[in-house]
């Protein structure tokens, strides 16, 4: 099992999550982050962290989020680590709480 980044890490990206990681399983895209579900060891530390309740356990996942869990694996494979907390995206504020994010996923990676 994994844990999932879904959409309202969307242009949000406040990264509390990879500061607690164990293993640093995260990947940074341009607008999200994902957790690479083949270093992730299922240790629910992450999930707390994140101000947008943005992760869930694979099992858990919402269905609206559902395409999210094949969306990390695809990622995690083009997106390089991040393996310590960094500024959230400058409105990230102003988008914590929008719906329907999905349009605005951006598939570039991160830097
Ligand atoms: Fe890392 Fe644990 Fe979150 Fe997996 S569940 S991404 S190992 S903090």
């Amino acid at each position: 099992m994994t844990y999932v980044v879904t959409e309202p890490c969307i242009k949000c990206r406040y990264s509390a999550c990879v500061a607690v990681c164990p293993v640093d399983a995260f990947k940074m895209g341009a607008n999200m982050l994902v957790i690479d579900p083949d270093s992730c060891i299922d240790c629910g530390a992450c999930e707390p962290e994140c101000p947008t309740t943005a992760i869930f356990e694979e099992g858990e996942v919402p269905e609206k989020w559902a395409d999210y869990t094949k969306l990390n694996a695809t990622y995690a494979e083009q997106w390089p680590d991040i393996t310590e907390q960094r500024e959230a995206l400058p409105d990230a504020e102003k988008w914590k709480d929008v719906e329907d994010k999905k349009s605005l996923f951006d598939p570039n990676p991160g830097s």
